[in-house]
């Protein structure tokens, strides 16, 4: 299977545009074209979820070995119990949890970057090159990305984060791993500041190759297609068809895992219908309400992860919009980086729908869930209860536990949820260095470490 950029200008194979991220001419990479999943649903019914993602996986990274694939894949997926997404039915028949928050981080990028961790870990091996790990966090992504990376050899994970302005059991989930591969960057400035110190490092491809640095970001087509797997094992598990349809609700700003669930659409899965379930920050959602998308200032929330004004998750999606013509993207892109936003002039339609819920929003969600369902919601996931319509069937994706956000659930509902991995790091010491905010003094930690 070749991947090609939304933008036109590159194409690679599976393994190459994993270990590039980015396309060379700025785009985001996506399958050439997608498979028909039709001829395989029947037999795919009752498989465990790594056997399940091998055979997907199978499809699209056709220039890994088998058992290559096949090893990267149960490595990854021996980290969360069994089952890894877990179905919960609430007290209403139609309604279902699908549960994303049991792997090691307790949120849903565990199910792509364990296995990106793999597959670069992989590529450590085969190439005899190391891969560094450099990005900026607010919160989630960058524990995440550094325990996919743990145990892979020859490997240094570089996560800046704002000093004093992410949540405390978030900075124990970076700085408290115990690893000495692990080099949390507490930055005395804003998250922008953060980022833009990255993308500077990065700009400098001399000390950048030198010091074998990848990006950690949403953009990794493996991150997406790996996304896919829980959906299409909900998919097998609910009798999902055209006579039997499901709608997904699920709480986003990326745009990346409402993405990987409607790509399944694509791939000749029929029933499906989704709703984008943001924050305030709504420019997502009112895209697809109006057809607008105008991106603007970041909202700080109480579901911070989804704290995103721009998605770059949406360039793939407006690939697929615009029949693969390739321009289109180009000058839309273009049209929104000159004007700040940019129009369809009408709602997309297609079959996804969209609500935005604000801070006030949240809070009465999470009693909700609680009164109604017996169900305690994080943050991210109220959002997505918010959006739940009467009448049909409904699968609300959960993207964290609870027990990540104590304060603002205990708030609501007066009762403290807790997690036994996120207990045992409380006693361990943060250890981090903390700089200033310059790329300066950041190049100087990430030369030092690798020395
Ligand atoms: C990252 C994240 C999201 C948003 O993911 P998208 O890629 O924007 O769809 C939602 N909830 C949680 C808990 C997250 O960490």
């Amino acid at each position: 299977m070749r991947f090609v950029s939304t933008r036109g200008g590159d194409r690679a194979s599976f393994a190459q545009a994993v270990r590039q991220g980015l396309a060379q001419d700025g785009g985001l990479f996506v399958p050439e074209e997608l498979p028909d999943l039709r001829p395989h649903l029947a037999a795919w019914r009752g498989l465990s979820y790594p056997e399940l993602a091998f055979r997907f996986f199978s499809l699209f990274a056709t220039d890994i070995p088998a058992e290559e694939l096949r090893g990267c894949i149960d490595r990854a997926y021996a980290n969360f119990p069994v089952p890894p997404a877990p179905l919960v039915p609430l007290a209403k028949e139609n309604l279902q949890v699908l549960e994303l928050f049991h792997g090691p981080t307790l949120a849903f990028k565990d199910f792509a970057l364990q296995l990106l961790g793999q597959f670069y870990g992989r590529e450590i091996k085969n190439s005899g090159q190391p891969v560094n790990i450099l990005g900026a966090t607010s919160g989630d992504t960058g524990s995440a990305a550094i325990h996919g990376m743990l145990g892979q050899p020859d490997s240094h994970s570089f996560i800046l984060y704002p000093e004093g302005r992410i949540a405390p059991l978030q900075e124990k989930q970076i700085a408290a791993t115990g690893s000495a591969k692990v080099h949390p960057l507490a930055i005395q400035g804003s998250f922008d500041e953060a980022q833009a110190i990255v993308k500077q490092i990065f700009g400098d491809s001399v000390f950048s190759s030198a010091h074998a640095l990848t990006a950690v970001n949403s953009i990794n087509i493996a991150r997406i297609l790996a996304q896919c797997v829980y959906y299409l094992d909900t998919v097998l598990k609910l009798d999902v068809r055209k006579e039997n349809p499901v709608e997904f609700i699920v709480p986003t700003g990326n745009f990346g895992n409402v993405l990987a669930g409607w790509m399944l659409g694509k791939m000749g899965v029929t029933g499906l219908s989704f709703c984008v379930a943001t924050n305030a920050n709504a420019v997502v959602a009112n895209f697809f309400q109006t057809g607008e998308y105008r991106p603007g200032k970041v909202h700080p929330s109480l579901a911070p992860s989804m704290d995103i004004q721009q998605s770059s998750n949406f360039e793939r999606w407006l690939w697929w919009h615009f029949a693969g013509d390739s321009s289109r993207v180009q000058s839309t892109m273009q049209a929104i980086r000159d004007n700040g936003h940019f129009s369809l002039g009408q709602a997309p339609g297609e079959n996804i729908r969209a609500f935005s819920c604000d801070d006030t929003g949240i809070r009465e969600q999470i009693a909700r869930a609680y009164r109604d369902f017996h169900y305690v919601a994080d943050p991210h996931t109220a959002c997505a209860f918010a959006a739940l319509e009467p009448g049909r069937r409904s699968v609300i994706l959960a993207t964290a536990h609870p027990a990540k956000f104590p304060d603002t659930i205990a708030a609501v509902l007066g009762i403290q949820p807790t997690h036994p991995a996120l207990e045992a790091l409380k006693n361990r010491p943060v250890v981090k260095q903390v700089l200033p905010a310059t790329a300066a003094a950041v190049k100087e930690a990430i030369s030092s470490a690798l020395q």
